[in-house]
């Protein structure tokens, strides 16, 4: 059983310990806790969807930063009448080698989580060159790591925080790495406390794409 499994199955209980070999000699530790679920967001005025989100504490993120980043991403894509129902907040407790984003470690760590998507990760850092401070991985760009798809990742230090998750969160919604430099659009290449509109066509995308990929569930 993955550690998600486990933890969905065992709910209320708060922490699992898995281990898994990934290498001949060298096991994976993990352990999963569950701190806090968020679900007193407001609705959108007219929701059309909803979501439910985790964000996943790897790198000794404060809790309240992480709860209030998720918060505002979750207001920031309100916009698109997308209705956050429940963020559950994680702490992995992980060997240092996984605690950061890299490719072939973030995928053994992920399919050893195996966590409902969309999947928001906090790292310590990165270790992918280029060194971004955020990434989001969606079904495009996951074809040689299936195991990262819908999960954004996080390094410690990135600014603007609730804006960057949000940002990410949007591409893998939209299935897309596409920026959109119009000012103040969330979309931009760089991110700024100002950036935070979407248009209704990138809406539109980010509704069809997330609920045709099953990320976002249709309001009936
Ligand atoms: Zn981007």
């Amino acid at each position: 059983m993955t550690l998600g499994k486990a933890l969905r199955k065992a709910l209320p209980l708060t922490a699992i310990a898995l281990a898994t070999t990934v290498s001949a000699n060298e096991p994976l530790r993990l352990r999963l806790e569950q701190r806090t679920s968020i679900s007193d967001l407001t609705a959108p005025a007219i929701p059309s969807h909803t979501l439910e989100l985790r964000a996943i504490n790897l790198g000794d993120w404060p809790d309240p930063e992480m709860r209030s980043a998720m918060r505002r991403a979750a207001e920031i894509l309100a916009q698109c009448g997308i209705h956050t129902t429940r963020i559950d907040v994680l702490q992995v407790t992980a060997p240092e080698t996984h605690r950061y984003f890299d490719t072939p470690r973030s995928r053994e760590l992920a399919r050893m989580l195996d966590l409902p998507r969309p999947a928001v990760f906090f790292a310590a850092g990165t270790r992918q060159i280029p060194a971004f401070d955020a990434e989001a991985i969606g079904r495009g760009n996951s074809r040689t790591r299936p195991e990262l798809s819908g999960t954004v990742w996080i390094a410690r230090g990135a600014r603007d925080l609730g804006i960057v998750v949000a940002h990410e969160l949007a591409h893998v919604l939209m299935d897309s790495g596409e920026h959109d430099n119009t000012p103040l659009n969330l979309m931009a290449e760089s991110t700024t406390p100002d950036n935070t509109r979407l248009t209704a066509a990138q809406c539109e995308r980010l509704n069809i794409t997330g609920q045709r990929q099953g990320l976002l569930r249709s309001v009936d």
